[in-house]
C-alpha cells in the first residue's frame, strides 16, 4: 500500500485504530502475532493454548476475542501476544509459549493483573541490564588497550556477527577459510602485535591443529597473496597434508 497524503495516512491509522478498538464494557482483544515469523517461533500452540484455556475456564469468546494478526514488527520477540482492553493501555507480551498463554488467561484476563515478567517493557530492561554488565565488562578489558584497536575491533564485531577474533589454522584464516600468506602466520605466533586477516578483517590467534601437527598449504596454489620472500621450505608434502588442504572450504 502507498500511502500519498497526510490525510491518507490519517484515515489508515483510524481504522487501523477500529479493529483494536473495544466498545462492550469488559471486553477484551487478544491479538497473536501470526505471521511466518510468529508461527516459526510457535506462535500456533500460543493461539490455541488462549482459546483453550478460555473454553475451559467457561469465559465468553464474544467478550474475551482472540484473533490473529500478520507480523507485529519485532520478530526477535515471538510469539507475542497483545492484549487490548477498554480505556487501558495496550500490553505486549513476547516470548510466549503455551504455559505463559494460561498464565495470561488466569492472571491477566481473568484477575486482571498483567504478568509483568512476561511483557515487553521486563524483557527491555533485562536486555538493558545484560548490556550495562556487558558494557562495564568490556570496559575493565580494555582500558588498557590501544584505543586505535578496540575501535578497530568494535567495528568487526559489529560487520562479523559479532566474531571479530579468530584462529589460524597452519595458514587458514579460520574466520574466512582463506589461505593466508605464511608471513600472517607467523607473525601471528610471535604475538608482537595485532594481525588482522587481510580477507575478512578478523583479529588472529594462533592454534595448533587438532593433531598438534603444523599444516602449511602451497601458497601459490591458493591464488591469492603470494609473497615469494616467505615462499621458504616450510611446505610440506604427504597424502595427509594433501588430505587437508583439499577439504579446506573457500568463501568469497
Ligand atoms: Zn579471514
Amino acid at each position: 500500500m502507498i500511502l500519498k497524503s497526510a490525510e491518507e495516512l490519517n484515515l489508515f491509522k483510524e481504522k487501523a485504530k477500529s479493529n483494536f478498538e473495544i466498545t462492550e464494557p469488559g471486553a477484551m482483544k487478544i491479538i497473536v502475532g501470526m505471521a511466518t515469523c510468529g508461527i516459526a517461533a510457535g506462535a500456533k500452540p500460543v493461539f490455541e493454548a488462549l482459546n483453550e484455556e478460555i473454553k475451559s475456564k467457561n469465559l465468553d469468546p464474544d467478550i474475551i476475542k482472540v484473533s490473529q494478526a500478520g507480523c507485529i514488527g519485532l520478530c526477535q520477540y515471538e510469539p507475542i501476544i497483545e492484549v487490548y482492553e477498554s480505556g487501558k493501555e495496550k500490553v505486549t507480551y513476547v516470548k510466549m509459549d503455551a504455559e505463559k498463554a494460561k498464565e495470561i488467561i488466569n492472571n491477566h484476563i481473568i484477575g486482571g493483573k498483567i504478568v509483568v515478567d512476561y511483557t515487553i517493557g521486563a524483557e527491555i530492561t533485562d536486555k538493558k541490564k545484560q548490556y550495562d554488565t556487558l558494557l562495564k565488562k568490556e570496559k575493565k578489558i580494555t582500558d588498557d588497550l590501544d584505543s586505535e584497536v578496540v575501535f578497530k575491533f568494535e567495528r568487526i564485531i559489529r560487520n562479523k556477527a559479532g566474531i571479530g577474533i579468530v584462529a589460524i589454522k597452519g595458514n587458514v584464516c579460520m574466520g574466512c577459510h582463506m589461505i593466508l600468506p605464511a608471513q600472517f602466520s607467523n607473525n601471528v605466533r610471535l604475538c608482537e602485535e595485532f594481525v588482522f586477516c587481510p580477507y575478512c578483517s578478523r583479529i588472529l590467534f594462533y592454534e595448533e591443529s587438532p593433531e598438534g601437527e603444523e599444516v602449511f598449504f602451497n601458497i601459490e596454489e591458493s591464488g591469492a597473496l603470494y609473497d615469494p620472500d616467505e615462499d621458504d621450505d616450510e611446505f610440506e608434502e604427504d597424502d595427509k597434508e594433501e588430505e587437508k588442504i583439499s577439504s579446506i572450504e573457500f568463501e568469497e
